[in-house]
């Protein structure tokens, strides 16, 4: 038995993979669709969390519809910046100190006023929720793979322009098996001379071929998922010796079907290879499950010492965009989590 007992939520984390639509609260969900008589369906209120399955195409078409439904609740200004602090107040009751939360403004264009309004209105809401929680949080703008790779240019050029004032990273999302992901390639380029962390999603529902596409073809120095490396022992090694992160979800793997249950998401495997692993929760309006719950699902199913969480919860922020002074007092507060003895905490 190696698990240890300190508290998950008191050990500091950055959260790296967290979804705008997807961080909604439940409670929340329900209260908007009450407010404008918008019915949703069962599998989001008595069956809450909807029981998912991305094993194939159908599978993924049923999660993205209830993404869509989830969408058309925020009506209002106000509405968007209601999710964006309660993200910010629910990372910080999880030990969160930063937060990247990764958004495709085009979802939301045609009822904000246009990719560029929305923007400002979401950069301007974590602005306010970041003063008001005392959460570092900057932004992730994300490109959707099932539209045209010139919506996603449109997209990288706007993540440019707001470089250093809030977006910190330019993303690629949606269903993997969906879309070519060369076409993509310039979109990335505009990104990366903006100096934008580039991390799109892939080795999710795809395996290594496409972990090794996102290297090649896009640059990517953070991967999204990327869990699924760990079939390949050259593509895990390249992961490896590069320092490029994974932004490992596991709760979320297992309701898409992924993996079938939590023991089978590979986390030691990818600790023995000395990958660097970030976890995050990727969109808990679905999966039923924040941050601090990725790490206590994985202290359960893999037996984690509290040595080997403190660990993924340093990775986390060596892996992120946040500023040095913020990563060091972290690392250093992880620090005293773990030399405190286990007893002495909540
Ligand atoms: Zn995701």
């Amino acid at each position: 038995m190696g698990g240890g007992a300190r508290s998950l939520r008191a050990l500091p984390k950055a959260h790296l993979h967290l979804h705008f639509t997807g961080s909604m609260r439940h409670d929340t969900l329900l209260e908007l669709a009450e407010r404008d008589g918008i019915s949703l369906p069962d599998s989001l209120v008595e069956d809450w969390p909807p029981r998912l399955s991305a094993a194939d195409e159908k599978g993924w078409f049923r999660f993205q519809r209830l993404y869509d439904v989830a969408r058309s609740v925020l009506r209002t200004e106000g509405d968007v910046r209601r999710l964006v602090l309660e993200a910010a107040e629910d990372d910080v009751a999880d030990g969160g100190r930063w937060l990247e939360i990764q958004v495709d403004p085009s979802g939301y264009a045609a009822r904000f006023g246009g990719i560029t309004a929305f923007t400002d209105l979401v950069l301007d809401a974590v602005d306010a929720a970041s003063r008001a929680t005392g959460l570092g949080m900057a932004v992730v703008v994300a490109a959707n793979r099932t539209r045209h790779p010139l919506d996603a240019r449109a997209l990288a050029r706007l993540a440019a322009q707001y470089a250093g004032r809030g977006v910190v990273g330019f993303g690629l999302s949606n269903d993997e098996r969906r879309g070519r992901t060369s076409e993509f390639a310039g979109a990335f380029r505009i990104a990366e001379r903006a100096g934008l962390l580039l991390t799109p999603h892939g080795g999710e529902l795809l395996g290594p071929d496409h972990v090794r596409e996102c290297l090649d073809l896009l640059q990517a120095r953070r991967l999204g998922h990327g869990v699924r490396s760990v079939e390949d022992p050259a593509v895990l090694a390249r992961v490896v010796d590069s320092g490029v992160a994974l932004e490992v979800c596991p709760v979320s793997n297992v309701a898409l079907g992924v993996y079938s249950d939590l023991s089978s998401v590979p986390l030691p495997q990818l600790l023995a290879a000395g990958a660097t692993v970030a976890l995050g929760a990727d969109d808990p309006l679905l999966f039923g499950s924040r941050l601090a719950g990725q790490y206590a699902t994985m202290r359960a199913a893999h037996d984690l010492t509290d040595d080997q969480l403190a660990e993924l919860a340093r990775m986390s922020f060596r892996a992120s965009c946040a500023p040095a002074e913020l990563v060091r007092t972290g690392l250093a507060d992880i620090d005293t989590w773990l030399s405190r003895p286990e007893r002495m905490q909540a």
